[in-house]
């Protein structure tokens, strides 16, 4: 028995045979051309196929994963026509008269270390979008591929998954994903929660594995080769009682969200993308609590434009049929960069240029987020809600610029719903402040995770520090406390859209301080929902 430790992707379980995916293509071996020309037709004949493979595949994905992620596809067939990339391949063909399956493999290679060495994760991430267009060249020139056919459901293990191979996968036949590479935020870990798979990452790939038995604790992050039986029996044994814990919980779908005296305590949800929405819908969620709206920023080359934006809003807002759905503006900078956003780097990110901090010094992409967020909200219910907001200066600066741009929306005729605001008080100084903050609003939204973060000056990214973060700290409760009873003395709604809200042993404290939403992952709205109807 091998037990070895890797990163939570998503903390499910899942007991089965391995299947160790070959990516061996990245090491053709170098072959001379006799006919560089023919080399070189070879290979534009290929890019003009993959384009059209890849164009055909996000028509395809967009009604399985939601337009924003089968973007992907889009990109790859951008990142096709990348001057630098197939001017290497061509000069590779014609000086070195190598096949054009070499050329690509190598200029590929160049290009994938490069990114992957790189400190910014931007770069890191578009590593496997390099790796995974070049596949598809040398496929598409040798013949080759690794579409083996899966017979039995598997634990799929490979180097790295790129995006659309995620979500190419055959889900039915796919028991969990153990990577090497990838981050947490990565398009592919986003996909493997979205589709509720047990994943990791982090962990070398044994070649030798393939076949063998295997566990996957994503709950731990641990990967387990040939466990011996002892260890398979404690596990079914764990893997029945979350199996009959959610067929316990599925029972409560149709139950409301209210506590034993009958108080309702609407449940919403945070969510990144479309098909987290869609998730959210699923599990009875009464609206969207957080978007985390940034993560539209994350894989492509610029700000997505108004019309994107406008398009991924209104697509949330439709699969939400009229529940509220609330629109964080973009929380960009700390561990959410964007390359063209060229950030300087700092000493102190989390306490650095990030958030409403971004926004407010480069005001266009901000309000062409805010009018794509107001044109959206003529399809639902729509709110707006800004973070890291640390002083009444910047509320009153994006409430100006909020109502400027809504005021030449419905002057250009441009149908606008009714938008409520909101603030995050995940500052200190928004939560010592909020009293001011509530003429502002209609709504604040308590960020756990930061506000932890800050009050108990403990980093949420350090692990050497992560026993001093605790959103159970009585400076917290106590500023949760205070958060509360000044907004409603203003009537200004507050939900917690933490962590913390999905913990179900604060559901009872933070019922009775009076928190009126809590905004949690679509996959614990349940638990959550057994945690209020438990409470007096
Ligand atoms: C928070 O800070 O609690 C929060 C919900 O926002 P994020 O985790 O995206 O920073
Ligand atoms: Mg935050």
């Amino acid at each position: 028995m091998i037990t070895v430790s890797g990163k939570t992707i998503h903390n499910r379980l899942a007991i089965g045979k391995l299947a160790c995916m070959s990516q061996g293509r990245a090491e053709l071996t170098r072959t001379i051309a006799e006919d560089p020309e023919a080399e070189l037709a070879a290979y534009r004949a290929a890019k003009e196929e993959v384009t059209t493979r890849l164009h055909a595949l996000y028509r395809e994905s967009v009604a399985k994963v939601g337009e924003l992620l089968a973007h992907t596809f889009e990109i790859h067939a951008m990142m096709l026509e990348d001057e630098a990339y197939s001017g290497m391949v061509e000069n590779m063909i014609r000086s070195e008269k190598v096949s054009a399956a070499y050329a690509v493999s190598a200029t590929g290679r160049h290009y994938a270390q490069m990114l992957a060495q790189m400190e910014d994760p931007y770069f890191r991430a578009r590593s496997a979008d390099i790796r995974e267009i070049t596949d598809r060249l040398t496929d598409t020139l040798t013949g080759g591929g690794k579409t083996t056919k899966l017979t039995e459901p598997v634990i799929l293990m490979a180097e790295e998954l790129g995006p659309g191979e995620t979500m190419q996968l055959d889900h039915d036949m796919i028991l969990a994903i153990v990577t090497h590479l990838g981050s947490e935020s990565s398009h592919a870990a986003i996909l493997a929660r979205t589709m509720n798979m047990p994943a990791i990452t982090g962990v070398v790939m044994r070649p030798e594995w393939d076949g063998h038995e295997a566990i996957v604790d994503g709950e731990n992050g641990l990967l387990i080769v040939d466990p011996d039986e002892e260890t398979v029996a404690a596990y079914r044994n764990k893997l029945d009682a979350r199996r009959k814990e959610e067929e316990e919980l599925r029972e409560l779908l149709p139950l409301p969200s209210e506590t034993l005296s009958g108080r309702h305590v609407p449940i919403l949800c945070n969510v990144g993308c479309a098909a987290d929405a869609a998730l959210a819908a699923e599990y009875g969620a009464e609206g969207i609590g957080l978007f985390r709206s940034e993560y539209l920023c994350l894989g492509s080359d610029g700000y997505p434009s108004e019309e994107q934006q406008y398009e991924a809003y209104r697509s949330i807002v439709s699969t939400m049929r009229g529940w509220p759905v609330t629109i964080r503006t973009f929380d960009l900078g700390a561990d959410k960069c964007a390359a063209y956003l060229d950030l300087p780097k700092e000493n102190n990110p989390a306490l650095g240029f990030r958030a409403i901090r971004i926004s407010l010094a480069d005001e266009e992409p901000f309000r062409a987020q805010l009018r794509a967020i107001l044109r959206a909200s003529a399809f639902g219910t729509v709110r707006v809600m800004y973070p890291m907001i640390s002083a009444e200066w910047e509320l009153r600066r994006v409430d100006e610029i909020f109502r400027e741009e809504r005021a030449r929306l419905i002057a250009a005729g441009t149908a606008v719903g009714e938008v409520e605001r909101g603030v995050m008080i995940e500052t200190p100084a928004a939560g010592i402040l909020c009293d001011r903050l509530a003429e502002y609003v209609e709504f604040f939204s308590i960020g756990t995770n930061d506000l932890t973060q800050y009050l108990l000056a403990a980093d949420r990214q350090n692990l050497a520090v992560a026993p001093y973060f605790d959103p159970h700290h009585e400076a917290v409760t106590r500023v949760i406390r205070y958060v509360v009873e000044e907004a409603h003395k203003k009537q200004v709604k507050v939900c917690v859209c933490g962590e913390l809200a999905a913990d179900v042993t604060a559901t009872e404290e933070l019922i009775a301080i009076g928190v009126d939403e809590l905004s949690v992952a679509p996959n614990s709205v349940l638990a959550v929902k057994r945690s209020i109807r438990a409470c007096k």
